[in-house]
């Protein structure tokens, strides 16, 4: 790569949803990008555009096995995971191995490098919350042996992991706790209700909501994200904050939104709830708005006409966001 005279930042994950999201805004805010990405749930197309830039490299690689970079590196962005349930229960030894041991790598290379490092952590670390809406200071209710315990444990321990590496080698570390994310470069057969809805709706099929629809999510778009990352990579703050947008609904209210926004005659279908389906999440960004001076700006009706738009497109082109490996 050219001249130190820009800030490098790796960016594991980097053809995922928030990963390309993420390399974009860093590539904006003048740094050169390295991104790596074994394409297991990353999608080329969402770094297609990115081609023929000199500021950006790709690297095929999965950091669970190990991470090789020359340069000089003053960022690491550890985004690398499954993120859908469906994913992770699919893919349940990678979501745990790239939890553990690709922290454990990501978190070597910034050492290495004297790189500031920053974990994507997650809400469900908070597991099925008895605290609402959940402080960072809560400990969360993980069930460590249910078939979400594989990401939800993973990305604890990862936590630990990186709170370790500050403290006993006195690196510069952030953790970020991402609550549920929505936008365009979802992948629409990942699972996750925000692609599932918005496809059953444009596709004239029933929506599926699971249980009764009672439980809740808050939803953030993926612009708003991304800036509540890039400020707190910024920061000298070093314990963790939520990310997310406030704005709670329940499942079944969601349904009700996209079916009135896309104008859609499907249905709704009732199917079974998944084991441990966390009943309630709502983030509490006291923190946030305090250490970064960062809240969400984009409004759920205007971030939602964007996804379907997006999700629109994928359909015409016969893009279903389906798995590309693994
Ligand atoms: N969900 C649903 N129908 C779907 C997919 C998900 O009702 O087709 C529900 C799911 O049970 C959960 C919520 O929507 O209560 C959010 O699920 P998602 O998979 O998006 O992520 P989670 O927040 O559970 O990690």
């Amino acid at each position: 790569m050219p001249s130190r005279s820009k800030k490098v930042s790796v960016v594991t994950g980097g053809a995922g949803f928030l990963g390309s999201h993420l390399t974009d805004r860093l590539l904006t805010e003048g740094h050169r990008v390295i991104a790596i990405d074994n394409l297991v749930t990353g999608n080329p197309a969402n770094i297609a555009h990115l081609g023929g830039n000199e500021n950006f490299r790709f690297i095929k690689s999965n950091v669970s096995s190990y991470i090789l970079v020359e340069d000089a590196v003053d960022y690491v962005f550890h985004f690398a995971s499954p993120a859908s349930p469906i994913d992770y229960l699919e893919l349940p030894i990678p979501t745990l191995k790239v939890g553990a041991l690709g922290t454990h790598n990501a978190l070597g290379l910034a050492k290495a490098k004297k790189a500031t490092f920053l974990l994507a952590s997650t809400s469900e670390c908070y597991g099925d919350p008895l605290v609402h809406p959940q402080t960072e200071d809560y400990w969360g209710n993980v069930n460590p042996i249910g078939p979400r315990g594989v990401y939800d444990e993973a990305k604890r321990f990862a936590e630990a992991m990186t709170m370790a590496y500050h403290r006993f080698h006195g690196m510069d570390t952030k953790i970020v706790r991402i609550f549920n994310t929505y936008g365009p470069r979802m992948r629409l057969r990942d699972g996750r209700v925000v692609p599932a809805f918005i496809g059953q709706a444009l596709g004239g099929t029933p929506l599926t909501i699971f249980g009764d629809g009672s439980q809740t999510r808050s939803f953030c778009f993926v612009s708003d994200l991304i800036d509540g990352i890039f400020r707190l990579a910024m920061s000298d703050f070093h314990e963790p904050v939520n990310i997310g947008n406030p704005r709670e609904m329940t499942i079944k209210q969601f349904a009700e939104e996209i079916i009135r926004i896309t104008g859609t005659k499907s249905e709704i279908e009732y199917k079974p709830l998944p084991v441990d389906d966390p009943k309630v999440r709502q983030p509490d960004i006291t923190r946030a708005r305090k250490v970064l001076d960062w809240e969400p700006r984009v409004r759920f009706e205007e971030g939602i006409v964007k996804t379907i738009e997006y999700f629109r497109g994928c359909l015409e082109r016969g893009e279903l966001g389906e798995r590309f490996e693994g």
